[in-house]
């Protein structure tokens, strides 16, 4: 078996990740997005498409697989559906920032059509190989996919983006045994802030703005973390000032139908009764009324509706960071020089901007007990910077794993 990087390797962003064996696998095809997008480097013969979730970075060019060929694609019911939601956003935003099309909604259509959903722990063979999901805790439908030879018992396991630690909405990762694991990296240099003391900050910080009848604005991913902290705010008694807008609302819906896969399903459905639903121009001119908190995309701020907000803010509002800020993005720039840029223009954003990490991946500790209880013979660290998937690969090799941390377009090979 081989494995060759296509991307996703000593970066975040456009995992993709090409298997070859008797049947040839391709983990993830997704897009880093910064000032531009970058698209993985070009790929063979795919016999089955398998997509871990539905975040762009993971499937943001899959679309294009289907542009000259019809691989049979496996994933979970609600990444089909969540990544079809963010797949046609990005053919939309694509029209109207006139970029050349790197695919359309037929080659869109194409992919959902031959998209085969399978749940947690239900084997799927295919030729000589089972494959298999578990939860990988991360968003909702995330899985960690096994590839297992049913000649050898041999196991690849995929990570995917992968979260130990319980969130709100999602159950913690389950940890697959392995031969070979490739295992996400992205926070192998730290650990995560305890969590439930930054989910007091923030709710203490939004109800304090909310009090003094500024606007809490909380840029917030579509997918994922939207859901989450309407979870927090709920659970605090603060989700009647929610107004929610673009994406996340759909994103939303569609992550309520499948509460099989969420852990606390009941905190969402209440939480969703109390939020006012942004619409058009007249809602978001009563959202930015004092006294109320603002959830919309994108979680970066590059687009989406809340550069609609961020000019328009009243006093005593402040900004409200969730997630990670990519470099070249402009929530890199407003952390960094309190400034946003909107349509080629630069401004000047006056109030203060908190960061909180809510975040949704695995931190130091949760990477380490991956690998030592999955107990591999090899272990390819995959989805993180140059310097996090190089340091950790080392400290693995320490402590007795076979470790790797490959560049983008290397090729290892394995017996299998
Ligand atoms: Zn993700
Ligand atoms: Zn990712």
């Amino acid at each position: 078996m081989e494995i060759q990087f296509l991307g996703g390797a000593r970066e975040v962003g456009r995992s993709s990740f090409y298997v070859k064996g008797s049947k040839n696998f391709l983990l993830d095809y997704g897009v880093k997005v910064g000032r531009k997008i970058e698209y993985p480097i070009s790929v063979g013969k795919v016999d089955a498409f398998i997509l871990s979730h539905a975040h762009l970075d993971h499937c943001g060019f899959a679309p294009e697989l289907y542009r000259h060929a019809f691989p049979i694609a496996f994933g979970t019911e609600p990444s089909l559906r969540l990544a079809e939601l963010l797949l046609e956003d990005s053919i939309k935003i694509g029209i109207k920032e006139h970029l050349p099309p790197k695919f359309t909604k037929r080659e869109l259509g194409f992919f959902l059509r031959r998209y085969v959903p399978y749940d947690y722990g239900a084997p799927v063979g295919f030729g000589e190989y089972d494959i298999t999901f578990y939860d990988a805790g991360h968003m909702c439908g995330s899985a960690v996919t096994k590839i297992e030879k049913s000649s050898s018992g041999r196991k690849l396991v995929y990570t995917g983006d992968f979260k130990i630690e319980e969130q709100l909405l999602q159950r913690s990762a389950e940890i697959v045994e392995s031969d070979i694991l490739m295992i996400e990296t992205t926070y192998a240099n730290r650990n995560h802030e305890d969590r439930k003391s930054a989910i007091k900050r923030f709710v203490e910080e939004v109800r304090e703005v909310v009090d003094n009848k500024g606007t809490a604005l909380v840029p917030v991913f579509a997918v994922g973390r939207a859901q989450e902290v309407l979870a927090m705010l709920h659970k605090n008694g603060l989700s009647d000032k929610v107004y929610m807008d673009g994406m996340a609302r759909k994103a939303t819906d569609i992550t309520l139908e499948f509460y099989k896969y969420l852990n606390n399903v009941e905190l969402l459905k209440d939480a969703v009764k109390n939020i006012q639903r942004v619409k058009d121009r007249r809602d978001r001119i009563g959202a930015l009324d004092g006294g109320n908190i603002i959830l919309t995309p994108a979680g970066m701020l590059n687009g989406g509706p809340v550069l609609n907000y961020i000019t328009k803010l009243r006093k005593n509002s402040k900004i409200f960071l969730t997630g990670y800020q990519a470099e070249a993005t402009n929530g890199r720039m407003i952390l960094e020089e309190g400034k946003v840029e909107i349509d080629e223009n630069i401004h000047r954003i006056p109030y203060p901007v908190l960061k909180y990490d809510f975040s949704a991946h695995a931190g130091r500790d949760d990477i380490l007990e991956y690998v030592r209880k999955s107990n591999p013979e090899k272990v390819i660290c995959v989805h993180g910077d140059a310097e996090n998937s190089t340091s950790i690969a080392t400290e693995l090799k320490e402590e007795g794993f076979e470790a790797f941390a490959p560049e983008v377009g290397d090729r290892l090979e394995f017996e299998f």
